[in-house]
């Protein structure tokens, strides 16, 4: 068994074991599903999350109601557990770094900090291209009406991004001339943004991956993802349209990314194939992903489950999918019929077979919030895709 004094410091020193205790940055969905793993393991958490109730908050052992730059929260935290996590991207790096004083802080705040920001995010993209085979979109930083002026056709049609806080497609504006770029920068109120050429899209993957503190490192199947709205609407694993080659390229392409940013910890990537075969990286969360909740119930060892142990420096674990898997985002929609308010029909959901039903314990569903999701397991991807489909017309979800 460790104690708090063993896992201070460097990547060198031993394993944290249960029944020690592990911190995670923000009360979310994915800090819930992280607190259940640990605690399976017989870890206990302690989360740091302003709000007094969050998913995170009501099963960990321990919830610390502070704002994520409050140091004497931070000093809690970090006095209390072996290693701390992030479960949201936007983690003030800084907060990462204040708490590597005192406890193994795993992803590190530089690499959130890359994260985050789509700028250094692309251009961290560019530099590893040589290493990892594959390139960001074409695009241009957009900080001036000058930026404006300078752009190169090519670019457009294309996308603005703001470079920071974008989720879920929000802080996204679609543009065809430069009038649009303007009228968006400026609507934008004049924020530093990313314009990205539009792409040709085929279809888009994500590759999870993990690395533990001894450089080695996991790659889990690659997932297929429909977006709709901007949020993802489904995950495919394994992918209908992924070929061979294409699941070597991004393997091969998410290892050299994890292994040059000295990551530990789980991080997904998102792809983009393009109508010729092309693969684009698009962006990565430094943390468990949407598109990787297939793994709870299809795979091993879970991506929260595989977070633990990479945090902690236990060995990381079997990242096989022993059946294959559809995940459907279940968002606030569903409690909805026209303007009354009512609860889905979970009875019939779970007499569907190999239904995996995950609810996050959010008591007010919204329009477009991310309530649960389901995961279908069946011997082949034909059941369980005809499952999704019947799950959705139990839910009025249009296929
Ligand atoms: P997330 O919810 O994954 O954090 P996000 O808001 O950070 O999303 P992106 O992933 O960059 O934003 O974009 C959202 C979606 O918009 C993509 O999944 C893709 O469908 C589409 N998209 C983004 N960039 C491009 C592009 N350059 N060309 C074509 N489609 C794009
Ligand atoms: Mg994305």
């Amino acid at each position: 068994m460790s104690n708090k004094s063993q896992s201070q410091g460097g990547a060198f020193l031993p394993s944290a074991n249960p029944p020690t205790w592990l911190g995670v940055m923000g009360g979310g969905q994915l800090g819930r599903m992280f607190a259940h793993a640990a605690q399976a393991m017989g870890f206990k958490v302690a989360v740091l999350e302003p709000a007094v109730h969050c998913p995170a908050g009501e099963v960990a052992e321990r919830l610390i109601n502070a704002d994520y730059t409050d140091s004497i929260a931070l000093g809690q935290l970090s006095a209390l557990c072996a290693a701390v996590t992030t479960e949201f991207e936007n983690v003030p790096a800084d907060s990462m770094n204040l708490l590597a004083h005192g406890s193994f802080v795993a992803p590190a705040g530089s690499c959130v900090s890359i994260a985050q920001d789509r700028v250094l995010e692309k251009r961290f993209f560019v530099e590893c291209a040589p290493l990892s085979g594959v390139m960001p979109a074409p695009h241009k930083v957009i900080a001036s009406n000058e930026d404006i002026d300078a752009i190169d056709d090519a670019l457009l049609p294309g996308i603005l991004k703001t470079v920071r806080m974008g989720y879920d497609g929000k802080g996204q504006v679609r543009v065809k001339t430069r009038e649009d770029v303007r009228a968006a920068f400026a609507a934008m109120n004049g924020v530093t943004c990313l314009l990205e050429k539009m792409l040709p899209l085929a279809y888009e993957v994500s590759v999870l991956t993990a690395r533990g503190a001894d450089g080695q490192s996991v790659v889990y199947p690659i997932a297929e993802n429909v977006h709709r709205d901007g949020i993802l609407f489904t995950t495919t694993v394994p992918g209908p349209n992924v070929t061979a080659e294409c699941a070597q390229r991004a393997q091969d392409a998410a290892r050299a990314i994890v292994a040059q940013l000295g990551y530990v910890g789980v991080l997904c990537i998102e792809f983009f194939v393009l109508e010729d075969g092309s693969l684009v990286v698009n962006e990565m969360a430094p943390r468990p992903h949407n598109s990787g909740h297939y793994t709870i119930d299809a795979c091993v060892t879970s991506q929260f489950a595989q977070q633990v142990r990479a945090m902690a420096k236990l060995p990381l674990g079997d990242v096989r999918q022993h059946s294959p898997a559809v995940m459907l985002n279940i968002l606030g929609d569903v409690w909805f019929e026209g303007d009354q308010v009512r609860e889905p029909a979970w009875d019939r959901v779970l007499a569907l077979p190999g239904a995996f039903l995950h609810l996050y314990g959010k008591d007010d569903p919204r329009r477009g919030r991310k309530m649960g999701h389901v995961t279908f397991v069946a011997p082949t991807l034909a059941e369980a895709s005809a499952q999704l489909l019947a799950a959705c017309a139990i839910l009025g979800i249009a296929p």
